[in-house]
């Protein structure tokens, strides 16, 4: 891949657009097909393909310490380079030595990666980076590392990549653009673009596309503030699903665009009736199932137990029932909807829901369900088991009085929150916009302080702006670390704050250092979950830094059997 780091160089060389897609675009016509459709997702910065949700899992601090290792060089002299470049792929590429054979193939990073991610836990993580490194240049490990970092920094936006294929392959721009919406995978247009097979991207049965996703709002009034004609359901949560039904086929996949039917065994059958093939978009849920009519969502940490199972026990099956709640349907009777507006295609939906309910009811007449969704399942069908597919319920709100309503509704349901859809949208696939805006509740905040402190990345370069925090332990008096969060503050308390850490360090790790236990936060999450993670036992679901505490002490922090009844009231 050293010409793939050359041409790195190059792009970042110029400020020019039209330069930087010129040189993608040769980059492109000088390699074999394989290889440019694997570097173009590397080219956007990206060490997966953007509709994918893998993760590498690789902190800087594992790979501060492996370039120490790798380099020879002293706490001192790495931290002088960082504070140089700031950047940890700059640093790789000063500080590495350079060896003969070195050199690693653009296609088999994307193989490794893959193996990064797999790998479960910092020391198989570490063996595996370790190895890469040492394979590869240092101007390769530069550019590695950037990935893996998700730090770039060469102004090359996949909205550039999908110029530069089509420049490179003579290929309207426009048709590039849509395949990659659908594919969510810009290696894969750029390979079909390459064998002219740009229009076949329409849509593949059982690749999953690329997810819509949403842009967070504060407040009911901010949430309306967007669009007038407002769809509303209730923010379950669960796992996001996508369902591909063909010829009685069913097949589940997830964000990351894993298949998981295989963990939800009860589930396809009640989709395989449905008459046509169909694409469909919602959330697995554990379920409780209670009347027939009156069942809800449970937390997610029930959830949890299910996931990731290649085979599901029948005591899981009994214990941990889950509903698949639609709310989307992106492909129905042969026809792409994804352009359609949202008001439609909920349309679209209620027709494919009334064929289940026909066809699945074995005589029982559909049912209007609970506030959580329609139920079209037969009384008969549930002695067959557990397992529910349901139309999410569609509320509407025109003033914010309404909408505050409707989440105090679905926070009583035990949801998450509300999404608040435009009706007049398109589905996006891969795309976070203003379209579907999403409001949440904040089980609780906590009042941690902080032991231990990151450098940033991106804009944050430089400051040290990730914090590991934790909570009062008693028997002994201890601190016990429960999540890690980046910074919510504002710039100049982040300066502020980096000067105290830099002034407290109790021990400065290079990347990380621990500090002295006094800062005090606020800070909300979602959800907590029973964890090894942390040496408190438990994490919080995404932490979100408030504000500073100055007006409490670290003896004031909250404890840990704060935490236990927080986890306690959630998962009752
Ligand atoms: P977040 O994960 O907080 O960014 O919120 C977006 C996620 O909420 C989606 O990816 C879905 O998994 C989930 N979700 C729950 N209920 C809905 C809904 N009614 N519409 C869309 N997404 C939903």
């Amino acid at each position: 891949m050293q010409r793939f780091a050359e041409t790195c160089e190059a792009i970042a060389a110029t400020t020019k657009k039209l330069q930087k897609t010129a040189t993608v675009a040769d980059y492109f016509r000088s390699r074999k097909v394989e290889e440019a459709a694997a570097s173009a997702a590397f080219l956007s910065g990206k060490a997966f393909p953007a509709g994918e949700e893998t993760r590498l899992q690789v902190g800087g601090s594992l790979l501060w310490r492996l370039l120490a290792e790798l380099s020879g060089k002293t706490e001192a002299a790495l931290a002088a380079a960082y504070r140089k470049h700031g950047d940890l792929g700059a640093v790789a590429a000063e500080v590495l030595p350079p060896r003969p054979g070195q050199g690693l193939q653009v296609l088999e990073l994307g193989r490794i990666f893959r193996e990064i991610s797999a790998a479960r836990g910092p020391a198989a993580k570490t063996v595996l980076v370790r190895h890469m490194l040492s394979r590869a240049s240092p101007l390769e490990a530069k550019y590695v590392i950037k990935i893996m970092t998700g730090d770039l920094r060469i102004g090359l936006k996949e909205s550039l990549v999908e110029e530069a294929i089509a420049k490179a392959l003579a290929v309207p721009l426009a048709q590039v653009q849509r395949a990659n919406m659908l594919l969510g995978d810009i290696g894969e247009t750029l390979r079909l673009a390459w064998e002219g097979q740009l229009a076949q991207a329409q849509m593949r049965m059982f690749h999953p596309m690329g997810f819509m996703l949403a842009s967070p709002v504060d407040s009911a009034k901010a949430a309306l503030s967007y669009f007038a004609d407002a769809a509303v359901e209730d923010k379950y949560d669960g796992i996001r699903a996508q369902a591909h039904v063909a010829e009685g086929e069913v097949k589940f996949f997830s964000r990351t665009r894993d298949e998981i039917t295989a963990s939800f065994p009860e589930l396809p059958h009640r989709l395989a009736a449905l008459a046509h093939d169909a694409i469909l978009d919602g959330e697995i849920v554990a379920w409780e199932y209670k009347e027939p009519d009156s069942g809800r969502a449970r937390p997610f940490g029930i959830l949890q137990q299910r996931l990731g199972r290649k085979r599901v026990s029948e005591r899981m099956l009994r214990e941990v029932p889950v509903a698949y709640l639609v709310f989307d349907v992106l492909y129905a009777k042969g026809q792409l909807l994804i352009d359609r507006p949202l008001r439609e295609r909920g349309q679209w939906l209620d027709d494919l829901f009334s064929l289940i309910g026909h066809r699945a009811g074995k005589g029982t007449e559909r049912k209007s369900g609970p506030p959580g969704g329609l139920d079209f399942q037969s009384a008969a069908e549930e002695d067959a088991g557990p397992g529910r597919v349901m139309r999410a319920a569609v509320f509407r709100a025109a003033s914010p009085e309404q909408l505050e309503r409707l989440f105090s509704a679905a926070q009583a349901r035990g949801n998450e929150g509300l999404m608040i859809k435009d009706l007049n949208s398109a589905y996006l696939p891969g795309k976070r916009g203003q379209s579907w805006l999403k409001m949440k509740r904040e089980l609780a905040t906590l009042d941690v302080v902080v032991t231990a402190v990151e450098y940033g990345h991106g804009k944050r370069v430089g400051v040290l702006s990730d914090y590991t925090f934790a909570v009062r332990a008693a028997n002994p008096a201890r601190l016990v670390n429960i999540g890690k969060a980046y910074s919510g503050l504002s710039d100049a308390e982040i300066a502020e704050m980096t000067q105290w850490f830099l002034d407290h360090t109790l021990e400065d790790q290079g990347f990380r250092r621990t500090v002295e236990p006094k800062i005090v936060l606020q800070v909300a999450f979602n959800n907590m979950m029973r964890s090894h993670r942390h040496d408190s036992g438990y994490a919080l679901r995404f932490p979100r830094i408030v504000r500073l505490r100055p007006d409490k002490s670290a003896e004031e922090a909250d404890t840990i059997e704060r935490v236990r009844e927080i986890f306690d009231k959630q998962s009752s």
